[in-house]
C-alpha cells in the first residue's frame, strides 16, 4: 500500500502536507512560536495554494492540513478550501483557535473541509485570558459546538498542558469532549525561544509521562498511530484521548510522514529545523512549469533528515 506514496531518502512516505496560510492571529498565546512574521500582502493567494496542493497530489500526498497564525483570519478561507477540495484529497483539515469558527463552520463544510482541530487549553475564563491574552472563551466554545453541529467530524480539541496552569483540567476537558463527541489531544509543551518570558519553558513545561501512566491504567484500550509519530490513543468510557509528545520522543522523526509549507511559500522538510527550507513560491510566481515545480518539491523531500542519523 505504501508504494503509492513518494518517499524520502529514509523510506518515510510523505502522506500529508501542512500549509501555514497566514502568520496573522487574533490571539497571542504565551507559548506560541510566532515563526517568521509575513505581511499579509506577501501571503500566498488561493491560486498559489491550489498549485502547491496540485503538485503534492501528483506526488501522492493524501492529506492537507491548513494552519496559521489563525487560518480563519483570512477572508478568502472558504475559497481556499473550495479550490483544494476540487483536487479530491482523502482528507482536508484545518487547525484554528475557534474564535471565528461559528461564522465559518458551515461555509467551510460546504466548501469541502472534512474536519477541524481547535485549540482550547482551558474551560476557565481567567486561565483562557492568561494563556491567550484575549477574552474569547465563549466565542471559541460556540465555534467548537458549531463545528460539531455541521459535521466537521471528528472535531479534535488541542490542549497544551502547562504546569500549574491547566494540568488539573484534563478530566473536565475530557468530559467536555466526550459529551460533545469530540477527541481530546493532550500536547506536551514544546520549548520556544520566542516566548515572552525566558523562564517560561522551565516554569511551565509539564512532562506527560505520569499522565500517560494514569491513562494507561484506566484505559479500556490503547492504540498507536504509526504514521503519526507513533502517537498513543487511549480509549476511556467511550471517550478518546490522544497524546502528542514531540519532546524527547525518539520515534517522532522515525515515523514522520508530514511535509510543511511556510506562510512565505517555502517547503519546510522538518518541524524542528529551519536550516533546510526550500524556496517554492517565487518559482510559482515566475510561471515555472509543473515539472519544474515538482522537482523543487522533490528537493524539499530529499532534504528531510531524522535527528538521529
Ligand atoms: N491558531 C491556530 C490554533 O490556535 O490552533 C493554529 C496555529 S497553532 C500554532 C497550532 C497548534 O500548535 C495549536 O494547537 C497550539 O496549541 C500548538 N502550539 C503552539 N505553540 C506550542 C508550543 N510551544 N508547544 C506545544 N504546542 C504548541
Amino acid at each position: 500500500m505504501l508504494d503509492e506514496f513518494v518517499k524520502d531518502k529514509f523510506e518515510r512516505p510523505i502522506i500529508s502536507l501542512r500549509i501555514t496560510i497566514t502568520n496573522r492571529c487574533n490571539e497571542n498565546c504565551i507559548y506560541c512560536h510566532h515563526d517568521g512574521m509575513v505581511s499579509s500582502k506577501d501571503e500566498m493567494t488561493p491560486d498559489e495554494i491550489y498549485t502547491i496542493c496540485k503538485i503534492a497530489k501528483k506526488l501522492g500526498v493524501k492529506k492537507i492540513r491548513l494552519s496559521g497564525g489563525d487560518p480563519l483570519i483570512r477572508k478568502d478561507i472558504v475559497e481556499i478550501v473550495e479550490k483544494i477540495a476540487s483536487l479530491d484529497f482523502k482528507d482536508i483539515s484545518l487547525t484554528t483557535n475557534g474564535v471565528l469558527l461559528e461564522k465559518y463552520a458551515e461555509g467551510l463544510k460546504d466548501a469541502g473541509l472534512d474536519r477541524v482541530n481547535v485549540s482550547l487549553d482551558t474551560l476557565n475564563r481567567d486561565t483562557y485570558k492568561f494563556v491567550t491574552k484575549m477574552d474569547y472563551l465563549n466565542e471559541a466554545k460556540a465555534g467548537i459546538l458549531k463545528a460539531v453541529e455541521v459535521g466537521l467530524y471528528p472535531v479534535k480539541i488541542n490542549m497544551v498542558i502547562m504546569k500549574d496552569i491547566n494540568q488539573n483540567e484534563v478530566k473536565d476537558m475530557f468530559y467536555f469532549c466526550k459529551d460533545n463527541n469530540m477527541v481530546l489531544q493532550l500536547i506536551e509543551l514544546i520549548e520556544s525561544e520566542n516566548c515572552d518570558d525566558d523562564k517560561f519553558n522551565a516554569e511551565y513545561h509539564y512532562p506527560l509521562d505520569s499522565l500517560e501512566e494514569r491513562l494507561a491504567d484506566i484505559a479500556d484500550d490503547v492504540r498507536e498511530r504509526k504514521f503519526m509519530q507513533g502517537r498513543k490513543k487511549y480509549y476511556i468510557n467511550d471517550g478518546e484521548i490522544e497524546i502528542v509528545r514531540p519532546v524527547d520522543n525518539s520515534s517522532f522523526c522515525a515515523n514522520c510522514s508530514r511535509l510543511r509549507v511556510t506562510p512565505d511559500g517555502k517547503i519546510k522538510p522538518c518541524l524542528l529545523r529551519n536550516d533546510n527550507l526550500v524556496e517554492l513560491i517565487s518559482h510559482i510566481r515566475n510561471g515555472e512549469s509543473e515539472e519544474q515545480l515538482e522537482e523543487i518539491f522533490i528537493n524539499g523531500i530529499n532534504n528531510r533528515e531524522p535527528f538521529n542519523t
